[in-house]
């Protein structure tokens, strides 16, 4: 795998910003395009669009091919056991919200357990407050170490028979650490709770095989891994999918319809009321084959590899902290000493290199590390230990200026 080769099919990237070449590392938020992608969605949108489902012209069932077939591609990039198990939605946060709507709010009776862990994005943790609240189920969380691990007794010993579910982010979007989901997985099937995977910033990353992890639901977005936004993924297991009720209900998710009732289609359908995100799954697919050929392995090693180097760099510099052990991928979460974070964004900025600064929808764990914000450089599969080195040269700028400013 090349960097700078792969670089060159993202055009956005072939840019200065204020004087310099750009450098993007703010792909934890959302990744850039390759070129393929792109096209993919404008030759859709040029030769093949129309709804789908309904319509017998050409056209509409070109679309449903195309909208079918991504659906096919991403059941097997996850490795799930039919696309029947593959519900497009509009994002990680909807796919979390439709298990916590429509699966949670079924199941849970008051005093049953919802169990967490301290470093979920918001996404994986409001909805849970608002089933428990619904419910009269409690929210409980699993210890986390001091450098944001999880440890597998912690989990043992949090779970108990009242547990219905455990969601758990696979790779935590502040601290980069991977969690270990096959295992908390077992653990939860063991206390017959099901296991719920945030994987928003797993599924860009690595290798995801969701039966063998085993978890019941996994959710991830396709604008994190080079994919348009709008368009997410809600893998769950059928028997669950099939017993579950819509979330929305109106056009293309029903069956049978009279006056007075009505009944659904099954599983994934019943879930996507409405005209469903075409495009989007056109331009999923041309993102998982654009990574299937680059080769999700070789993406692991790079981005894993790359967040320690950023790790080891920015540990160097005196005034640096930084979150999360060292042992993570994809990004690294720091401070400057005595200059907010927003501050630091601004003056890398000025350099062309994009970072972010603020909670990270991550407001709980920010308190807990003691800090109201942070500042993140994440990165994907066109980042070199070169835009490392130029964030470090920024970073060495940035306390010069502010110390000055300050002294
Ligand atoms: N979960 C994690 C860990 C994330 O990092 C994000 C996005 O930053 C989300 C969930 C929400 O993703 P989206 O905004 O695409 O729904």
């Amino acid at each position: 795998m090349n960097p700078l080769e792969l670089r060159k099919q993202f055009p956005i990237l072939d840019q200065e910003v204020n004087g310099h070449p750009l450098v993007y590392l703010d792909n934890a938020a959302s990744s850039q395009k390759p070129r393929r992608v792109i096209d993919a969605i404008v030759r859709y949108y040029e030769h093949d669009h129309a709804n789908v489902h309904r319509g017998v012209h050409t056209l509409a069932s070109r679309a449903t091919d195309a909208y079918e077939g991504a659906r096919e591609k991403v059941a097997r990039f996850l490795n799930a056991a039919s696309e029947r198990e593959i519900v497009f939605t509009r994002g990680t946060t909807s796919a979390l919200n439709i298990v916590a709507r429509s699966y949670a709010r079924a199941v849970l009776r008051e005093g049953d357990e919802i169990v967490l862990t301290p470093m979920e994005h918001h996404a994986n943790l409001i909805p849970w407050q608002q089933a428990a609240k619904a419910t009269g189920a409690v929210l409980r969380y699993i210890p986390m170490q001091p450098d944001g691990r999880i440890l597998l007794e912690d989990v043992e010993a949090t779970l108990t028979d009242r547990t219905k579910i455990v969601s758990v982010t696979h790779v935590s979007n502040v601290l980069g650490v991977v969690n270990p989901v096959k295992e908390i997985a077992a653990l939860a099937h063991r206390r017959g709770a099901v296991m719920v995977v945030d994987g928003a910033q797993s599924a860009p990353h690595m290798k995801v095989d969701v039966r063998d992890i085993d978890c019941d639901f996994y959710a991830f977005s396709g604008h994190k891994m080079c994919g348009p936004t709008g368009i997410g993924v809600l893998y769950g297991k059928l028997d669950l999918l099939d017993r579950m009720e819509p979330v929305e209900y109106g056009g293309e998710m029903i069956e049978h319809v009279d006056y007075y009732d009505a009944t659904w289609k099954e599983s994934p359908w019943r879930f996507e009321g409405g005209t469903p995100i075409i495009a989007g799954a056109v331009g999923l697919a041309a993102a998982i084959d654009f990574l299937t050929e680059v080769g999700m392995d070789e993406i692991d090693r790079h981005s894993a590899a790359l967040a320690r180097y950023a790790y080891d760099r920015l540990s160097a510099i005196e005034g640096v902290t930084l979150y999360g052990p060292r042992e993570r991928t994809g990004l690294v979460t720091f401070n400057l000493d005595g200059i907010h974070p927003h501050d630091v964004a601004t003056v890398l900025d000025t350099e062309g290199i994009a970072i972010r600064a603020g909670h990270h929808c991550c407001q709980p764990l920010m308190r807990k590390l003691g800090v109201t914000a942070t500042a993140r450089a994440s990165f994907y599969l066109y980042n070199t230990e070169e835009d490392v080195e130029r964030l470090a040269a920024a970073l060495i700028k940035a306390k010069e200026f502010f110390g000055h400013a300050i002294g």
